[in-house]
């Protein structure tokens, strides 16, 4: 008996033509998420990656672990994979299943046969299969429509595999499928959250940080690192650019209304993350906005915000609660390391009224009395770049 990992690719079956492209992008993912535990072979056939270890002695629940955080994965299955003998696969399914079929009440089996030529037509394999568990497990009762454990028998080209319930995988696109979006990333909740849920979606992720050194310390820049890191788990890699802030914030608090502040000061985010984001080829910014969260994310706040981008500016979180974005930071891991108390860049100079219903015409004059081009085009030539690796 030989362990096998089989994934299904939920959305991707969707894809029709470009279906072998979603599944060319998802192998590639997982070859290099696996890659340093040990050799693998990956064949594709009926809707089903199989992935095979290919070394002895491979870390099997690891590799089971990283793939549970790959997107594109709708659900994946540890399967026992045997010879197509039904004397073999009587032997193995109920002693491969031991831990689930102890737990459970109830259970049916399911079968599949693409092998056409195998002896047993699939409700016969279901029946011996199922009077094998029942005479193993005295406690068992068949149950068909709501069972506990689910024990499946696949009999494909090469062997036959059976696995018991599946683990549900990230779910998603395979990164990478759906090209490149660079993602201004604080040290708050939101926005790594953001980041997490455009990666979902098949982006690949380039990270845009602004630092005001010295009213926001390493500690901040670092604790950015750490959560792109995190995300990274999920997405692979982040290039991420630190951009020099402090020369801008400064020169709006000394010259622009005190009111109109923060809001200019995001303005002038935007314009600097569009150029490094139109340098790193991306196709759209994201940020960590919802609607009426703070006063600089009002309707009429974000119009203004947005009214100084070109590209599509993608906000994930735009119609979600606080609480429902906690939830998912706690999920992907990144909620500890975001509520460490280290000041950010919108936290320095933020005015005690802000405007919560800006004209984009008070905001335009406002910034008349700032070099805005020229501040952009020192903060990108000091721009720092960090590769965060997984
Ligand atoms: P977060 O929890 O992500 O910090 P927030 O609720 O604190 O979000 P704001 O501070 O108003 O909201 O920021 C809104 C969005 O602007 C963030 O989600 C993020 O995308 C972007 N942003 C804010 N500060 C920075 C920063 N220092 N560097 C890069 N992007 C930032
Ligand atoms: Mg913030």
């Amino acid at each position: 008996m030989k362990e096998t990992i089989l994934i299904k690719n939920g959305e991707l079956a969707l894809k029709g033509l470009n279906r072998r492209t979603f599944e060319d992008i998802l192998i590639k993912n997982m070859r290099h998420r696996l890659s340093d535990l040990g050799k693998f072979k990956f064949t594709s056939a009926q809707s089903t990656i199989m992935v095979e270890p290919e070394d002895e002695n491979i870390d099997f629940d690891e590799a089971v672990r990283r793939l549970t955080k790959v997107f594109g994965i709708a659900a994946l299955s540890r399967a026992a994979a045997v010879e197509k003998d039904m004397d073999v696969i009587l032997s193995c399914a109920g002693e491969y299943l031991r831990d689930q079929l102890e737990g459970a009440r109830t259970f049916k089996v399911e079968a599949k046969r693409s092998d056409k030529n195998f002896p047993l037509k699939s409700p016969e394999i279901c029946r011996e299969v199922g009077g094998k568990i029942l005479s193993m497990y005295h406690h068992l009762k068949v149950d068909v429509h709501n069972p506990d454990v689910v024990v499946m028998v696949e009999v494909r080209d090469f062997y036959a595999y059976i696995h018991g319930n599946q683990i549900k995988g990230a779910g998603g696109m395979p990164t990478g499928s759906a090209g490149r979006a660079a993602l201004l990333v604080s040290g708050g909740i939101d926005s790594p959250v953001a980041g997490w849920m455009m990666a979902k979606r098949g982006l690949n992720i380039v990270g845009i940080h602004f630092a005001s050194p010295p009213y926001t310390s390493q500690r901040a820049e670092m604790k950015v690192h750490t959560l792109c890191k995190k995300v990274s788990q999920y997405c692979g890699r982040i290039p991420l650019f630190v951009v020099p802030f402090t020369h801008i914030q400064e020169e709006i608090k000394d010259n622009c209304p005190e009111d109109l502040f923060t809001l200019i000061m995001r303005r002038l985010m935007m314009r600097c993350a569009e150029i490094i984001a139109k340098k790193e080829d991306c196709g759209a910014l994201i940020t960590g906005e919802s609607v009426g969260q703070v006063a600089s994310q009002t309707m009429q706040a974000i119009a203004c915000t947005e009214a100084v981008a070109t590209m599509p500016v993608f906000r994930p979180l735009i119609g979600m609660d606080k609480d429902e974005v906690i939830i998912i930071s706690r999920k992907i891991d990144t909620f500890e390391t975001s509520i460490l108390p280290y000041e950010d860049c919108c936290t320095v100079f933020t005015p005690k009224h802000p405007k919560t219903k800006p004209k984009l015409s008070q905001l335009e004059e406002a910034e008349a009395l700032i070099d805005v081009d020229g501040l952009v085009k020192e903060a990108i030539e000091n721009t720092k770049f960090i590769m965060i690796e997984r």
